[in-house]
């Protein structure tokens, strides 16, 4: 991919890596990510650790979150803590969090990255789909967010950074229940960067484009896509990959935007601007997962 930075398409560390900040921007600083053991999250935390930080990582599958912990002090010689939770369940946070700081003392940012997401058109869509998603999505940043807030960002300040999606901007077909879990976390970015920077917290957002190398790109038809070209479209041309986002992400959770809280970095390519909201592709897809189930 050219113009790209080194990526795998697994949930593997980086065979080498290029800085492009300085080594030591999060020195021994401590991050909390959310869905830190896959996809993006899994390449946000081997980022973030090869730039000095100790990472926390969380989610709901405990030997998946020790395989990919194993794997990022291996390459990154960086502490990673795996912990099990489930962010629509505030207990199980708050056990996380105290955890967090029990071994390393400290929270500085917190990355809201966990998500749910499958394509379905809203007439199949049942209640209950509708309303799991909220619950992880929306719910689930709202919850961990006041977790850490209340336990150490009020006193010690701290850096957010949600993951969302640009799939609300233009009303994609078949993702009303994602589209519209990201627009309110993109609302609720804004909301707790007013009421949280007197307290010296800056929330912020990243909200990437198609994303090569991840369950949901593989699920929702990236490949099929690239392979009818119709990621010509995008103005970048290409899907962006796992190591641009953590990118992206380490700008809005480092001292770089010190002054930057309440936006969001659309990273994407320009793919929204331009890319077809194609229904009768998006359908096919739909179809082809529904006769496998
Ligand atoms: P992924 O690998 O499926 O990551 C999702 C993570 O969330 C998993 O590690 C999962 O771990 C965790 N998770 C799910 N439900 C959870 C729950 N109830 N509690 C705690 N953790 C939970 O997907 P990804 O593609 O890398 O997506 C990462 C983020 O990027 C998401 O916010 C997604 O919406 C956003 N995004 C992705 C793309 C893309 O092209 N891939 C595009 C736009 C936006 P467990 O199963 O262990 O719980």
């Amino acid at each position: 991919m050219a113009g790209a930075p080194e990526d795998v398409d697994t949930d593997d560390c980086l065979s080498s890596y290029t800085h492009v900040y300085s080594a030591d921007l999060l020195k021994d600083q401590v991050a909390f990510i959310t869905g830190g053991g896959s996809g993006i999250g899994f390449r946000i935390a081997e980022v973030l650790m090869r730039h000095g930080c100790d990472t926390a990582i969380a989610s709901r599958n405990p030997e998946k979150l020790s395989e990919a912990a194993r794997k990022l002090t291996a390459a990154t010689g960086r502490r990673c803590l795996p912990l099990q939770m489930d962010v629509r369940q505030p207990d199980t946070i708050s056990a996380a969090v105290d955890e967090t700081l029990k071994q390393f003392g400290r929270v500085d940012i917190l990355i809201n990255n966990a998500a749910g997401n499958f394509l379905c058109p809203a007439s199949s869509l049942s209640f209950n789909a509708f309303r799991t998603i909220l619950e992880i999505d929306t719910m689930g940043t709202f919850n961990t967010s006041k977790v850490i807030y209340d336990k150490w960002f009020k006193d010690h300040g701290g850096s957010v950074v949600n993951i969302s999606a640009t799939l609300g901007y233009r009303g994609q077909a078949l993702q009303v229940h994602a589209g519209s879990a990201k627009a309110a976390n993109d609302a609720m970015t804004r909301h707790l960067a007013v009421e949280w920077g007197p307290s010296g917290v800056r929330v912020n957002t990243v909200a990437p484009g198609p994303i090569s190398g991840t369950e949901g790109y593989r699920r929702l038809g990236g490949p099929t896509a690239e392979r009818t070209e119709s990621f010509r479209n995008i103005p970048l041309q290409r899907a962006g990959n796992k190591t641009e986002m953590a990118h992206a992400v380490l700008f809005l959770a480092s001292r770089a935007a010190s002054y930057v809280t309440g936006a969001t970095l659309v990273a994407d390519g320009g793919a929204w601007f331009t890319s077809a909201n194609d229904v009768e592709r998006l359908l096919g897809i739909f179809s082809s997962h529904s006769a496998k189930l």
